[in-house]
């Protein structure tokens, strides 16, 4: 089965499973688990943040970062598409008493930064404290420049306000941008990266920050539940994929090109969007489900029109796929 609905559906490989069974444990709320410490210093080198937090989601990573950022009352401006205004349960709002103020992305995945500054709220009674904006790198797959995120860090700086990255996917952010990971982290104040998307990593993502920042989201963490003991165990696997699966993201780029291409072929180019590891079709419902059909009936899973490539999909699983594609174009 090749399995494209999204880049968290893969399995830990026989040797990230080898590594997680013989990994060092402690007791981590303690602070005293080697493996998860390893984890956390690698990854705070490697962005050149001074400290980072092991913790279980994406979606807990960004709602302790919200809340090391804002206090009940504040606001924090974010896309109205973004994964965390959309996707996360409105945690943010239900557990720190945090109003979003949504605002909408241009069709190339920025703010217009005009239109931020006029939502930042001047200090007055009547208004939230605006205390943050957050960025998501990439978004839909779409990477954001360095001059874009140079510019977003210059107003958070003129306003006094945070900037926090969901990054989710920040190393195909990273690879696509031809930043190194230290480049693409310094505009932000704190950053969120997944473990357990295209890298591969069963569980787990990074929250990355200053010493100060970091403290106070581990108290954060215990607040929420998310305190874990013997972690070492799934951290392994998280540093496994820190060391070994960052470079290969340009792999899931280039099948996605691929597949994006053959796409175009079978429908028109104009359909068709490659954005890193992703692939957006944009072809009438009815088509796309007779496709869908097609697909899984040659072992192929896809749900919405956009597929996602990540660690489970090789090259020979490309090429089975574009012929399973080209099939369709003879129904
Ligand atoms: C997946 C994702 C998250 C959250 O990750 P979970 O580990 O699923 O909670 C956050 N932001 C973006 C953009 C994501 O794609």
């Amino acid at each position: 089965m090749i399995d494209l609905r999204s880049d968290t559906l893969t399995s830990p490989t026989t040797q990230m499973r080898e590594v997680m069974a013989q990994a060092a444990v402690g007791d981590d709320v303690y602070g005293e688990d080697p493996t998860v410490n390893r984890l956390e210093e690698f990854a705070a080198q490697l962005l050149g943040m001074q400290a980072a937090l092991y913790v279980s989601s994406g979606t807990q990573s960004n709602l302790l970062g919200i809340m090391a950022h804002c206090g009940r009352g504040d606001e924090y401006i974010v896309a109205q598409a973004a994964h965390t205004y959309r996707l996360e349960g409105g945690g943010a709002a239900v557990l720190g008493g945090i109003q979003p103020q949504p605002l909408d992305l241009q069709a190339d995945g920025t703010f217009d930064l005009d239109v931020v500054a006029a939502n930042i709220k001047p200090d007055n009674f009547h208004f939230a404290k605006t205390r943050l904006l957050c960025l998501e790198n990439t978004h839909a797959g779409i990477s954001l420049s360095l001059d874009y995120m140079q510019a977003a860090r210059s107003l958070c700086d003129k306003y006094s306000i945070g900037l926090h990255l969901d990054g989710a996917r920040f190393f195909n952010a990273a690879i696509d941008r031809q930043l190194t990971p230290k480049q693409l982290a310094a505009p932000f104040d704190s950053i969120s990266i997944c473990l357990s998307k295209g890298l591969g990593a069963p569980v787990g993502s990074i929250l990355l920050g200053s010493k100060e920042f970091i403290k106070e989201s581990r108290r954060l963490r215990k607040m929420v539940g998310g305190g874990m003991r013997q972690a070492g165990i799934i951290a392994a696997g998280g540093l496994h994929v820190l060391t070994h699966n960052i470079d290969r993201l340009i792999e899931d780029h280039r099948n996605a090109a691929t597949i994006a291409h053959t796409l175009g072929e079978l429908f028109d180019h104009s359909q068709v969007r490659q954005a890193t590891n992703m692939v957006h079709l944009d072809i009438d419902p009815e088509t796309y489900k007779r496709l869908r059909k097609h697909l899984f009936a040659h072992d192929i899973k896809v749900d919405r029109p956009r597929w996602v490539m990540h660690l489970d999909v090789d090259d020979a699983d490309v090429t089975r796929l574009v012929s399973v594609l080209q099939e369709f174009s003879e129904l």
